[in-house]
């Protein structure tokens, strides 16, 4: 199974992080019945629902080679980071993720640009990593970009409730107080390779990346989608969802927009290989493999 996906000038790699039945189907998705479970459960088990119904997942970064530049997108959970409240995260010392960044022959060095679709715990941890007691970027020489209003929220949250949100604190503010941020609208286009897709909802002002050309393109859809049951039902919304029914309008709108096309999904989280195009499912979608 290649972790890599070439798409016109475009390389795309996967860089897992782990793999795993994290959450119960019925907790991650609040609206889900048991009805509607049993319903699909005959094609989402074994390969994205566990003996248990629990929702197989990746946590992985895509790392995007344009003639131009290297772009990070997402940064998973990171090492040595307190997360209380997510055991299987707490103090990680992992060496997946740092092993296949290498085996994708680019280093911390290389990187220029590191995105964050949304500033979740999963999505922001090797933005920095610990030297001598401090948090410091990881990627020495890169941007990092962030969505304006994703990142007025997560600050304002870190000043109320600093132990709802640890992730802020020791993987957003010290790039803030670097001045290494590069703060954005989230329909930003960079270049004529590489835009931003608002796809608000699962967060505030949750972004997905454009890369490429029509013909031979792709889309890094960050937290926009986590099961492909959310293709066929749209309105399902996930437990942490900032508002799930924009979320659910943000879904429809981008597959709506790519439906029937050759634009490759690299989604966050569906298990490996977590890339699909999407197809006319009744009045919704389907993901379909490459
Ligand atoms: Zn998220």
């Amino acid at each position: 199974m290649s972790a890599q996906i070439e798409i016109g000038n475009i390389t795309i790699h996967r860089i897992v992080e782990q793999e795993a039945a994290f959450f119960p189907a019925l907790t991650f998705f609040p609206t889900l019945t048991r009805e509607l479970l049993d319903e699909h459960r005959g094609w989402l088990h074994p390969r994205f629902l566990s003996a248990e119904d629990k929702l197989n997942m990746c946590v992985q970064s895509y790392l995007v080679q344009t003639p131009h530049h290297n772009i990070l997108i997402d940064t998973c959970v990171g090492n040595d980071k307190p997360r209380p409240a997510r055991p299987f995260w707490h103090m990680m010392k992992a060496k997946r993720w740092e092993q296949n960044l290498a085996a994708t022959g680019l280093g911390v060095d290389d990187i220029d640009f590191v995105m964050c679709t949304h500033l979740h715990v999963d999505h922001v941890g090797w933005n920095t990593r610990l030297e001598k007691g401090r948090w410091v970027p990881t990627f020495p020489k890169a941007r990092y970009v962030f969505a304006e209003r994703e990142l007025a929220f997560w600050t304002q949250r870190q000043q109320n409730e600093p132990a709802a949100c640890p992730w802020i604190e020791d993987s957003v503010l010290p790039i803030m107080a670097l001045n290494r941020a590069d703060i954005v609208k989230s329909e930003h286009a960079f270049n004529d390779l590489v835009s931003l897709i608002p796809t608000p909802g699962h967060t505030i002002d949750h972004f997905s990346v454009h890369v490429g050309r029509p013909g031979a393109d792709a889309v890094v859809t960050g937290d926009m989608i986590h099961s492909p049951l959310q293709a066929r039902h749209p309105e399902l919304g996930m437990m942490s969802d900032f508002d799930s029914k924009m979320a659910g309008e943000s879904r429809r709108q981008l597959f709506g927009r790519f439906c029937d096309t050759s634009t490759v999904m690299c989604t966050a989280h569906l298990p490996q290989p977590s890339t699909a195009r999407v197809v006319r499912w009744r009045d919704a979608f389907d993901l379909v493999d490459l």
